[in-house]
């Protein structure tokens, strides 16, 4: 490390909102001590980013957060489905979707649900466990410089309290610093997709009427498609607070400043269809809504997350999501490789995993957006068939990572496939069951994180899990293997006799190899003559420590 620095941290965060506090979190997890720098002086206090997917709830489930952010989003928790009408006052409107998971499949999949969560509540639980676990989180401060070199970056960063700038050497960079992203522009890395679909001023108010008129219907959200005033109406708190997502066209000339207070609340009066109701602005934010995705996700020792690495329409709330997982696939390659138990070239698969779900699910939230006719875009023809079309949970949870830390996939399967699977496959999350362990019921998805893991049948001779612990201390990896069954020596037994192997697309004398982030790493279907041998190959390949 460099001697000249005034601080010296294995990963330096930049940005301190959604994707860089959740990394600091995931870091924090993990135990690997970092640096966050937020150039704000508190969290978004906007409410932003709201749907939070069931894949990133089952991370946030693992990482012990998803009580408190329930918890923070409780007065929400009754609200379903998207409503499109074309004002509040009549019954004309149809739902998009009343409920996201109607048949309760989900249920089946996964020990967690979807959680609508508002940026501003969901924001100050994740810093507040980030902190409590460690990280050293500096608000007010901004990333100034940085300059990579082989070993690790030298950053400049200065308190905006009190203009001082500190040199902070670190082993990586992690730019979770947005969709303008400073560190990427001066990485020069460009992006590809169509680029900018349309814009919106996000407006909050409040209105003590509007409550009334909305009655019932507990909508996320209701575009409201009336030929002089259209837009999309978000509840905040059911009651009075409200966010108000109006078209912009600054093509046309149009100014943020053309977006005065009386304009905002005339225009959702119109939209909402009450013409005396009240209706107090309390704030104002532009977005613009674009699908690019970065060439690269970083250079070196820097590595892009979240907006700075892709940018997608908010329809299916896939871009704060994305992030998110971009934080988790890269924290435990970045555990791995600072605790010397991954090579480096296990980082350089972040960028051949992440990207490619990025690129499949920006497109399918272009389509969304041009199938739910988003208020202010006007695709081009074509753009509502665009990307995989699964089903939402296809996109959400069944993703999957066809190249990178993974053995036995087909490369050419898509990243985002047309039907939900999940059955074990390498490269795909691994499957949810319900099991007992020591009288404790957890999920599967609750044995990933810290280590690798190998699970294998109980009362078998097959020998996968001696093998395990063989090769975790021949190549000194914390490997974690279990024993699932019904049998006496079982660590883990399955809810309901449920048959794992099965559902893990192995025979019982099998074995499953799953990645700290939940994916599966590598399967044998039966047993193998030289277990040990085969299971070394495996890992060594996962964790690049050929
Ligand atoms: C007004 C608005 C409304 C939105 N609504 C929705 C929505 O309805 N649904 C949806 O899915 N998504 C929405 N989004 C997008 C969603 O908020 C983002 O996808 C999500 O926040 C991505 O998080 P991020 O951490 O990658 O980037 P950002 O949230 O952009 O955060 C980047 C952070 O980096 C900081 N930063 C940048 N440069 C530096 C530097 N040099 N030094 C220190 N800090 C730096 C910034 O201050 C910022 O806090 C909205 C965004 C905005 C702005």
């Amino acid at each position: 490390m460099n001697e000249e620095a005034d601080h010296k941290t294995p990963v330096l965060i930049v940005g301190g909102s959604l994707v860089g506090l959740s990394a600091s979190l995931f870091l924090g997890r993990l135990g690997v001590r970092h640096t966050l720098v937020e150039r704000h002086a508190g969290t978004s206090t906007h409410p932003r980013g709201r749907g939070n997917n069931v894949r990133t709830m089952e991370l946030f489930r693992v990482a012990g957060v998803e009580p408190g952010i329930r918890e923070a989003a409780s007065v929400l928790s009754g609200n379903h489905g998207i409503l499109q009408t074309p004002s509040l006052t009549g019954d004309e409107g149809r739902w998009l979707f009343q409920e996201i998971d109607p048949g309760g499949a989900l249920a089946r999949l996964s020990p967690s649900t979807w959680c609508l969560c508002s940026q501003n509540d969901l924001e100050p639980v994740l810093l507040e466990r980030a902190r409590a676990l460690g990280g050293d989180l500096r608000f007010s401060t901004e990333l100034m410089t940085f300059e990579p070199d082989s070993d690790g970056v030298t950053a400049v960063v200065r308190s905006r309290e009190t203009g001082e700038h500190t040199t902070v050497r670190a082993d990586y960079l992690v730019a979770a610093d947005g969709p303008r992203s400073p560190v990427r522009e001066s990485l020069g890395i460009g992006h590809s997709g169509p680029g900018e679909l349309f814009h919106n001023v996000s407006v909050t108010f409040r209105s003590r009427g509007l409550a009334d008129v909305v009655g019932d219907r507990r909508f996320v959200m209701c575009y409201l498609t009336g030929p002089d005033a259209d837009g999309a109406l978000l509840p905040v708190d059911n009651r009075e607070h409200w966010v108000f997502h109006m078209p912009w066209h600054p093509e046309r000339g149009e100014t943020l400043e053309e977006f005065t207070d009386e304009r905002c609340a005339e225009h959702i009066r119109r939209a909402v269809g009450v013409s005396g109701i009240d209706v107090e602005i309390t704030g104002r934010a532009p977005w613009h809504a674009a699908e690019r995705v970065a060439l690269r996700y970083g250079a070196g020792r820097v590595l892009l997350a979240g907006d700075s690495a892709h940018e997608m329409s908010p329809t299916g709330a896939f871009g704060s999501n994305t992030g998110i997982q971009d934080a988790h696939n890269l924290a435990w390659k970045l555990a791995a490789v600072l605790g010397d138990w991954a090579g480096p070239g296990l980082l350089e698969t972040y960028d051949a995993e992440r990207r490619p779900v990025a690129q499949a699910t920006a497109a399918r939230a272009s389509a969304r957006s041009a199938e739910h006719k988003h208020p202010g875009y006007t695709p081009a023809p074509g753009a509502e068939g665009r990307g995989p079309q699964g089903g939402i949970l296809a996109v959400a949870v069944g993703y999957r990572y066809p190249r990178g830390a993974v053995v036995g996939t087909d490369p050419r399967t898509p990243p985002v496939p047309g039907e939900l699977r999940l059955t074990g496959e390498p490269g795909s999350r691994a499957p949810h069951m319900w099991l007992s362990r020591a009288g404790e019921r957890i999920s599967t998805l609750d044995l990933y994180e810290r280590s690798p893991v190998l699970i294998t049948g109980a009362g078998t001779a097959a020998g996968w899990y001696e093998a395990a612990g063989r090769v975790a201390e021949k190549l000194s990896v914390p490997l974690t293997p279990y024993r699932i069954g019904a049998g006496t020596d079982a660590d883990l037994v399955p809810e309901d006799g449920a048959d794992w192997a099965r559902t893990h697309g192995t025979e019982p004398d099998g074995a499953v190899l799953v990645r700290p982030d939940g994916f599966v790493a590598w399967r044998s279907a039966g047993p193998v003559p030289d277990p040990e041998e085969v299971l070394r190959r495996a890992v060594s390949t996962v964790l690049a420590l050929d």
